[in-house]
């Protein structure tokens, strides 16, 4: 439902407890850039179901993550070409050249 685990950070930072989720934008056509961003925190650390909510609500409402139709996989937003094909996809279905 919310895409692959390393898609994820979790863990205590500055006294709270925070989830993160990968990002990565473009600088240009072949310089990805790998950012983490905060989604939310805790004050004391929360159960797994609690954190598997905040994950599905930053796929459903943010669109972090997206799901590419071709492939059927779960893809970072910043590795998607459109709103439901990946790049890979792209490439293979579309030939489109990255
Ligand atoms: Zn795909």
């Amino acid at each position: 439902m919310h895409g692959d685990d390393s898609f994820w950070r979790f863990g205590h930072y500055d006294g709270k407890w925070e989830l993160q989720v990968m990002v990565v934008q473009w600088e240009g056509p072949h310089q990805p850039i790998v950012m983490w961003r905060p989604i939310r925190t805790w004050d004391a650390e929360p159960e797994p179901s609690v954190l598997n909510e905040a994950k599905k609500e930053a796929c459903c409402s943010d669109n972090y993550i997206r799901y590419c139709t071709r492939c059927g996989r779960y893809m970072l937003k910043g590795h998607m070409h459109n709103e439901d094909t990946c790049q890979g996809c792209a490439e293979r279905y579309l030939g489109v050249v990255h």
